[in-house]
């Protein structure tokens, strides 16, 4: 496993997190990772947390007044340290990362995930194709229909229109979109 795991029946994770960040006291969570830094996901949420571990050892279940069903038994726990806590993290959702996703995927995502609109940019590769982009920002568009919706710009904007049409590029394709369309297509 390459993150530490909360299950949110057996601890109250969303009330223990902000006040041990809050704190600064380190905490136990169960199970253990081999990675720089721990990863702390909420079963059924995504991740929310980075933490830094501390040790790792074989023990009843520590004391803390958030778990919510008796001490289970002999199990491995990690102290760590909470260095990031952020339970609306927009690319770490379920269904964004899986089993097979590696550490350096989920430290990019994590560290860059409010930089970028989807998760198949990094930051660089991001900032490199807005830097593209804007070199035809002044080029006024041959065309007012977006190569993407098919809307005609010119209905509403009339002599407007070719200057709001946008520039794409994609590894394959340059394209004259509308502005939504071309806000939708760096969402991919
Ligand atoms: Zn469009
Ligand atoms: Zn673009």
């Amino acid at each position: 496993m390459n993150w530490l795991r909360i299950d949110l029946e057996t601890y109250d994770a969303w009330s223990a997190l902000p006040v041990y960040y809050r704190e600064q006291s380190p905490i136990y969570i169960e199970g253990e990772v081999r990675t720089p830094t721990a990863f702390i996901e909420i079963i059924g949420h995504g991740i929310v947390a980075e933490a830094d571990v501390l040790l790792v050892e074989t023990t009843t279940r520590p004391a803390d007044r958030y778990w919510l069903e008796p001490s289970a038994a002999i199990g491995v726990y990690s102290l760590v340290d909470l260095l990031a806590l952020d339970f609306h993290h927009p690319f770490l959702q379920v269904g964004t990362y899986d089993e097979t996703t590696d550490y350096d995927t989920l430290k990019r995502l994590w560290d860059e995930g409010y930089r970028v609109p989807s998760k198949r940019w990094s930051r660089s590769a991001y900032e490199a194709h807005l830097t593209r982009e804007r070199q035809f920002e002044h080029q006024v568009s041959p065309t007012t229909v977006c190569a993407y919706c098919a809307s005609d710009l010119s209905f509403f904007y009339g002599q407007l229109a070719n200057r709001l049409m946008e520039y794409h590029i994609d590894a394959d394709e340059e394209v004259w979109v509308c502005p939504t369309c071309h806000k939708a297509l760096h969402y991919n």
